[in-house]
């Protein structure tokens, strides 16, 4: 999250005054913890178990209704405390298709009616939970799901995407506009006959789309879907479901599973993985939360006060270090992956998480399956009390174990610092540079070329193999990269901004490291000047197909980019080793050039020797090349695999603002 962004949603949201923890309360250390894994609800024809954990209650009432709002209980069982806080009811009869809500009752005091926070299904706007039968969810073929085959962590190339925004122009070609079904329609053409949707992902050849939030968010009311809504969803309700407004009827808590699972098999068919964008360091609401009536202050973080500590900046911060959230991080993720078949996560603001509950997710997750892919925020967007050398931060990383950090030393070296729009970066001529794009080009990792003195933000390596960088120049946050050089490039006509901004995207794609596109970069998308969208209308966020006819060229270069990376592993080493061994930068370059080579077939490449540099000034510089002959893989924002040509000087006259690629085999 950028803070700026929260900083504007807290004007949107309640805020609830912080209130004192009851003196006669535990310590949160001493509540007791379940080690079980049945809480939730046990679904039988002949009877319903439910259990939810509260230390905390005197009492705690389930209540069975017909329908996910509105209207009486049709039952009301008072549930009986049992070991380690756990309270437990069984409801006789087939529940199948009712709806239920907790309530405790805590200090003499009633709580909200709530689904607990193991809830899988809910109904419209996830006020109560929903009795369901799972494996009737599942769509035709589920069982033969099967992962798209992946080697490494740094062979992926991940995309970015808001689910409304792929589809929500009217010229996208797709029917399920703004739903999860959207990304299941193959064929989808815009009126000029150009590839939208699943097949322009496809066309692109990235491997992985990390969806914005997609579990059940609060700010969309699903009961008013013909009223113009967005939002990117950074404000968690239900966490083990997904959103309803994604679904094609949000009031039917079935719908909306059956319909991500038939997302998550029709992107699997054609070859592409999911990651879910999870937001476990914050709940939309404080006091009100399911977490918060059921066990009043536990899974949150407290500050001096004893109020909400506020590391978020959206006013709490969940406590990841306590045994029971702990458990729930785990337990809701290995649930992604094992009903959803989820391929990896991005982890907001995980810099709130604690280093621990971090490690034993990637253990838990990895021993499922070792290829799946997980990477965080490694900031906050605030102060948190938990010391910052227990925390998942990016200075951290190396402290983590197949976890991932966006690298923001690569973006803002590329771009300029996210919050100063009008400074330039290395792509548009800023000087001192140089040193970050070196840093950005070893994903962070330890090499003896690098300055760390005078990389922008990170002084020394943070990543201990370049699988723990993700590099990127831009993301939903902040301007896009289109918009950010209209901004800061004001003397630029359009041709060289468009040179520019596929040199932004040459250096993400030719870095150790795992790249990340924010969807419709490709095709140079713009929010309009929008810096912070999270909440502004489809017109704004939805991706504009035309523009991909207007910016083939960029299009084209971007899967071209892509497909070169694919095909040469020299791009995609997975050890600090190898890229100490074969990647050498040259030195005593001019000012805005930065250049390197992979030498001796790096990562077993079919090429010899590689060398890219890129030109971030605005002018032209020769470069004095190594010796051998070099054959042209890319000049002018063109790419030939084969080469383009011999290049018969001893030097390379690099246009401004450019980037080069030449090969020797
Ligand atoms: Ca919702």
């Amino acid at each position: 999250m950028s803070i700026l962004k929260w900083i504007l949603l807290l004007t949107s949201i309640s805020i609830y005054s912080c209130q004192t923890m009851p003196t006669e309360q535990l310590a949160y250390s001493d509540y007791p913890v379940y080690r079980g894994t049945d809480l939730g609800l046990t679904y039988q024809k002949e009877a319903t178990q439910f259990k939810v954990w509260s230390p905390s209650a005197d009492q705690m009432t389930l209540s069975i209704y017909d329908a996910g709002q509105g209207g009486k209980a049709t039952e009301e069982l008072s549930m009986k405390k049992g070991e380690d806080g756990v309270w437990h009811a069984t409801a006789q009869g087939d529940l199948l298709g009712k709806y239920y809500t907790f309530k405790a009752n805590i200090g003499g005091e009633w709580s909200m009616e709530v689904p607990d926070p193991y809830a899988k299904a809910v109904g419209v706007n996830g006020q109560r939970g929903m009795v369901i039968d799972l494996a009737a969810t599942n769509p035709d073929g589920w069982e033969a799901d099967q992962r798209p085959p992946l080697n490494s962590w740094t062979d992926a190339v991940i995309y970015e995407l808001h689910v409304r925004d792929l589809s929500m122009d009217p010229n996208s070609g797709i029917e399920q506009r703004g739903k999860f079904l959207g990304l299941t329609e193959r064929g989808t053409r815009a009126p000029n006959g150009e590839k939208t949707g699943l097949d322009h992902i496809k066309e692109l050849g990235v491997t992985h789309i990390h969806l914005l939030p997609s579990y059940d968010y609060k700010s969309v009311d699903e009961s008013q879907l013909d009223t113009p809504q967005f939002n990117w969803g950074y404000d968690p309700q239900n966490y083990n479901i997904p959103e309803g407004s994604y679904a094609t009827d949000p009031y039917d808590g079935r719908v909306r599973i059956r319909e991500f699972k038939q997302m998550v098999k029709t992107l699997h068919e054609q070859g592409l993985r999911v990651i879910m964008d999870v937001v476990y360091n914050h709940t939309y609401e404080n006091e009100t939360s399911n977490f918060n009536q059921l066990v009043p202050g536990y899974y949150y973080r407290q500050n001096e006060s004893g109020g909400f500590s506020d590391a978020s900046a959206c006013g709490n911060e969940t406590a990841s270090e306590r045994p029971m959230f702990r458990k729930f991080m785990l337990e809701s993720v290995k649930y992604w992956v094992e009903e959803y078949h989820v391929d990896g996560f991005r982890f907001d603001l995980m810099g709130i998480h604690d280093l621990e509950t971090m490690n034993l997710i990637s253990r838990e997750l990895h021993q499922i399956d070792s290829t799946i892919l997980l990477y965080g925020e490694g900031w906050t967007a605030g102060a948190s009390p938990l010391p910052d050398a227990e925390r998942a931060l990016k200075a951290n990383t190396k402290q983590m174990n197949g976890i991932a950090a966006f690298s923001d030393d690569i973006r803002d070296g590329i771009r300029g610092h996210v919050f100063t729009p009008e400074q330039k970066g290395f792509i548009s001529g800023q000087a001192d540079l140089a040193e970050s794009i070196k840093f950005g080009v070893v994903a962070s990792t330890s090499h003896p070329q690098v300055d760390y003195s005078k990389v922008n933000y990170s002084k020394s390596a943070w990543a201990k193999h370049p699988i723990q960088t993700i590099s990127y120049a831009s993301c939903h946050d902040n301007h896009t990269l289109w918009d950010r050089l209209e901004i800061n490039t004001p003397e630029a006509d359009e041709s060289t901004r468009k040179k520019i901004h596929l040199l932004a995207l040459t250096i993400v794609l030719t870095s150790q490291g795992i790249p990340f596109l924010h969807a419709g970069t490709e095709m140079l998308r713009t929010k309009q000047g929008e810096e912070n969208s999270y909440k502004s209308p489809d017109e704004i966020n939805r991706l504009d197909w035309s523009r991909k006819t207007t910016h083939r060229d960029a299009f084209l270069f971007v899967k071209e980019l892509i497909a070169l990376r694919r095909d040469h592993p020299a791009f995609r080493m997975q050890t600090t080793e190898l890229v100490q061994k074969h990647l050498v930068f040259l030195e005593d370059l001019e000012e805005q050039l930065v250049a390197f080579t992979l030498n001796d077939h790096a990562n077993g490449d079919p090429w010899e020797k590689i060398l890219v540099a890129y030109n971030g000034g605005p002018d032209s510089k020769a470069l004095d090349l190594p010796e051998g002959t070099w054959k042209v893989a890319l000049e002018n924002e063109k790419i030939s695999s084969t080469g383009f040509r011999v290049h018969q000087d001893a030097t390379f006259n690099l246009a401004a603002n450019s980037a080069i690629i030449l090969f020797q085999n």
